[in-house]
């Protein structure tokens, strides 16, 4: 008998066990729009030219393998934080911004909800209701307490901003507020600028600490410096706040691991001590981070050619992205005869659509349709393409009705 016989079979994963779902359908109509992967109108992976020539450069110069120091590569760590602040920032200027390379998106909101729980004895972390899946997981490992704020509303698929400014009056002084920087997800719906400001108000009054979450800057708009605005605004305000990158999607580096926690604080002082508790949590976790990534990252954004050349296909992906939203649109608004208003796909910014599909009818689509996707009825578009579009507005109607 098995000394592991208390341990009972894990439920697969909402997000990656439906990437396995797909791989084991044999129907040729199968489409995967779960996991939040740029593909191509091909629907192929599709690396950036971009890395590619970082790639060649790091293999010319024949650069070496060696351990990273724990806070990660200083030329990545560098060009991380001017490209979420903007390299004038004067948080930079100032050296009030601690940055450690972390393990992609996942890593880095691991390693601060480490940091929280560790210095923050109680300190609760609000959510927006829904949010990534994984959200939960992290602080739900990390120890960390978590509630929920309204985040949106079904009646009009758009944002409940009463809702969350009243969650966030309520919420016990001192909390950590996380927001999605830019393309929420999963619901693709942002607050605008206004709705940002009052935001910032709320969370200034209550003396709580905004955590950002940024894995998709450049992907939503298609440019780096609106994407980032939200994080800008805040620090322009002087607050101290945390932020999370991630270069899975804009460059698309998902199996690289490659991204970044940032800690802007009110003093050099204080981001001293903080970088040095984030080096300290993390040695025990993993040592060090990975090198490749972060070379690939350092050498695109830190030269002014391959810097263009990667906005340029970040728009392109973007662009696709947007063309297929709109094709969705057009098929759904000719073909479903309720009348329903389907303008919020038009609305919705980044990689996903929320569809305002249950869970039962998420599973006609997966079902009948082939068509795969998480539960909550999110699709993500950037693995459909235009030549698919008739056929996933069928089987949106079909399941909607
Ligand atoms: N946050 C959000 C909101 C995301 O959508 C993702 C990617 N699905 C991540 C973080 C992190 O992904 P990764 O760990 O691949 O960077």
């Amino acid at each position: 008998v098995s000394r592991f016989e208390g341990i009972t079979m894990a439920p697969p994963d909402p997000i990656l066990g439906v990437s396995e779902a797909f791989k084991a359908d044999n129907d040729e109509k199968k489409l995967n729009l779960g996991v939040g992967a740029y593909r191509t109108e091909e629907l192929q992976p599709y690396v950036l030219n971009v890395v590619k020539k970082a790639e060649n450069l790091m293999l010319e110069r024949g650069e070496y393998k060696e351990y990273l120091p724990i806070e990660g590569l200083a030329a990545f760590n560098k060009v991380t934080a001017e490209l979420l602040l903007g390299a004038d920032n004067t948080v930079i200027k100032q050296q009030r911004v601690a940055t450690v390379q972390g393990l992609s998106g996942t890593g880095s909101l691991r390693l601060a909800a480490a940091l929280i729980e560790r210095y923050f004895p109680g300190a609760k972390v609000l959510i927006s209701s829904p949010t990534w899946g994984n959200h939960k997981n992290i602080f739900n490992d990390a120890r960390v307490p978590w509630s929920e704020y309204r985040y949106y509303d079904p009646k009009t698929v758009g944002l409940d901003f009463e809702g969350m400014i009243a969650d966030l009056k309520a919420a016990p002084e001192g909390s950590f507020i996380l927001l999605h920087g830019c393309a929420h997800n999963p619901t693709g719906i942002d607050p605008t600028p206004e709705q940002w400001e009052k935001i910032a108000d709320v969370i200034q009054e209550k003396n709580h600490i905004p955590f950002f979450d940024v894995a998709y800057q450049g992907f939503a708009s298609g440019s780096l410096d609106a994407d980032a605005a939200s994080v800008r605004l805040f620090a322009a305000r002087g607050m101290e706040l945390l932020v999370a990158q991630s270069y899975s999607k804009n460059l698309g580096l998902y199996a690289e691991r490659i991204g970044a926690i940032n800690v802007i604080c009110s003093s050099v002082d204080a981001a001293a001590r903080v970088k040095s508790q984030l080096k300290r949590l993390a040695r025990p976790m993993y040592s060090n981070p990975p090198v490749h990534g972060a070379r690939i990252v350092a050498n695109v954004v830190g030269d002014p050619t391959l810097f263009d050349e990667w906005k340029a296909e970040m728009d392109m992906m973007a662009g696709r992205i947007k063309g297929v939203r709109q094709k969705l649109f057009d098929s759904l608004s000719a073909k479903d005869k309720s009348g329903k208003d389907w303008s919020f796909i038009l609305k919705q910014i980044g990689m996903f659509s929320f569809t305002g599909l249950n869970k039962a009818q998420s599973e006609n689509m997966t079902n009948k349709w082939h068509v795969y996707m998480t539960k909550d009825g999110r699709i993500s578009l950037a693995g459909l393409n235009l030549a698919k579009c008739e056929y996933l507005a069928d089987a949106i109607v079909d399941s909607y009705h």
